[in-house]
């Protein structure tokens, strides 16, 4: 049996990746490493990510975050969901909550008995049923020992990184202000040794994570791992980015609001809104976009729009040598679900339960690429889910999306559901099955045929068990506190 052989960690890059790794492997294996982070004030990072969903709330708990000290250190709001507009055709709106609906049985899932219903003429909303439907529609938010709410955050992107920053660097992380200009690598193996820095030091290590960004330091430009791009189904490239000032309350969800040649977010923070257009530069010049933006904004904006260009898709491997790539640098799917700091937390977590201490690069390398990359398809199968779905036919872009070819998988999904109403989450996919229920049924799929258990209790007992649950649901969302409401007595916000 081995020793422990990798013990010095390099983490290239301080941005929501860089400060996250750092931060869950001192938490988790601190005594065990010696853990560096090599960042560059002068580069700066990205600046954008502010939208989450749940699963940030159990990377937190795994990393001892409190949840008041986080919150009131970015600036962060509650949410619910996201609302999506305009999506199946102008003027349309749907949530996308992050609750489940009703029951399920082992043999059908709720919906197929609301499904029932409503071919016998009842049923009403499918929203109705999930509890973080109907709060977030209401702008209602509470946290009590009786109120089980499955929620996430909205968070101001640059404080994040330098809260974890605060709050982990003393607990073993030697951090080192430069600018990599070079990357070492033995001749042999190819590893990466060594990370040279404009000051002319250089920064060892035997496990080199990669989170310089889009720039791929050490995975792409080092390394070569090769991209698959994915722009054929997600078409967006580009995105202007500005912040601007808090207007009225604060809503408990990201806006995602069609335009017309991608989307625009709104998310809303304690103290100020981020705004974004994403657009696809082959339908949408940038003077056109920018004006897009800035005609669709509600505050006043803090500076002039800010332009990212990005390659929606994956790098061919996560892990290769002895470099792990996460965040930005290890690829991209467009921010539509908020998806990528979760990635961020997942590629983390597996590189801990897969860390690989005797030096055994390879095998471990492959495990965890087989995972991430499972992971990652299955949620750019959901975000190419909503452009597909769409019904405008007002702009080519919208007509380029809904004429596309979709991948195999994806398609199968649609029909079973068209066909029979059934949805799943197969194994290792983020989305669950309301989240599939909720965009499908948002974006017009009507499904053709359903489960017929719900016809052995009868249309009286579906009647009376539908409106019970509709109106416990609405009991409990009519005694919460408003959002903002609950939020300033939570963080003391304005
Ligand atoms: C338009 C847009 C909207 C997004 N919205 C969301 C969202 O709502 N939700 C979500 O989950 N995600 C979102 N994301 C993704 C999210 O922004 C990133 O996943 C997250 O910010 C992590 O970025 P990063 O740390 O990988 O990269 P960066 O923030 O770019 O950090 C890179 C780091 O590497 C350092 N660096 C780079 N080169 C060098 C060098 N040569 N020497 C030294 N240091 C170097 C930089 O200084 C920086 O510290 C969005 C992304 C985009 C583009």
């Amino acid at each position: 049996m081995q020793d422990q052989i990798v013990k010095r960690v390099v983490i290239a890059g301080g941005g929501t990746a860089g400060w996250t790794v750092a931060a869950a492997l001192a938490q988790q294996l601190g005594p065990l490493l010696d853990i560096t982070l090599v960042e560059s004030d002068a580069i700066g990072t990205v600046g954008v990510g502010e939208s989450t969903i749940p699963t940030f709330r159990t990377f937190h708990a795994m990393i001892g975050i409190d949840e008041r000290e986080f919150m009131r250190s970015t600036e962060a709001s509650f949410k619910l969901g996201i609302s999506f507009e305009n999506w199946d055709r102008l003027g349309d709106r749907y949530i996308h909550p992050f609750g489940d609906v009703g029951k399920s049985t082992w043999m059908a899932d709720f919906h197929q008995m609301w499904l029932l219903a409503k071919a016998r003429g009842f049923g009403g909303d499918i929203g109705d049923y999930c509890f973080e439907h109907q709060a977030a529609a209401a702008e209602k938010f509470a946290l009590s020992k009786t109120v089980n709410i499955n929620y996430s955050y909205h968070l101001d992107a640059s404080r994040y990184a330098e809260y974890l920053r605060e709050k982990f660097e003393a607990k073993g992380i030697r951090r080192v202000e430069g600018k990599i200009i070079g990357v070492t690598q033995d001749g042999q193996s190819g590893h990466v040794t060594a990370l040279e820095l404009d000051n002319g030091d250089r920064v060892s290590g035997d496990l080199f994570v990669d989170c310089t960004g889009f720039r791929g330091l050490l995975i792409e430009q080092t390394l070569k791992a090769g991209y698959d791009d994915w722009s054929h189904w997600l078409k967006t490239d580009s995105a202007l980015a500005v912040q601007t000032e808090k207007v009225g309350a604060v809503p408990p969800f990201t806006r995602a609001i069609s335009r017309s040649a991608g989307w625009q977010w709104r998310i809303p923070l304690q103290h100020r809104v981020g705004n974004g257009l994403v657009f696809c530069s082959e339908y949408q010049a940038e003077d056109e976009a920018r004006e897009e933006l800035l005609n669709n904004l509600e505050g006043e904006p803090l500076f002039e729009p800010r332009l990212l260009r990005y390659v929606t898709g994956r790098r061919r491997k996560f892990w290769d040598k002895n470099v792990v790539a996460i965040g930005l640098s290890s690829g991209f799917v467009e921010p539509l679900e908020s998806t990528s700091i979760h990635l961020i937390q997942i590629g983390t977590m597996r590189l801990m339960q897969l860390f690989p201490f005797g030096g055994n690069f390879e095998a471990l390398a492959t495990r965890y690429n087989n995972q991430l990359i499972l992971e990652t398809e299955r949620i750019r199968d959901f975000v190419i889910l909503h452009y597909t779905l769409t019904r405008r036919d007002d702009t080519a872009f919208w007509r380029s999306c809904r004429d596309m070819e979709i991948p195999d998988s994806l398609s199968e999904r649609i029909e079973l559901f068209r066909d029979s109403g059934i949805v799943f989450q197969g194994p290792d996919e983020l989305f669950r099955v309301a989240s599939w229920l909720f965009v499908m049924l948002g974006q017009g799929v009507e499904p053709q045929n359903y489960h017929h258990m719900g016809a052995l209790l009868g249309d009286e007992r579906v009647r009376k068990s539908l409106e019970s649950l509709k109106g416990n649901i609405s009991g409990a969302v009519a005694n919460m506190p408003s959002h903002q409401a609950f939020l300033q007595k939570y963080c003391g916000g304005t």
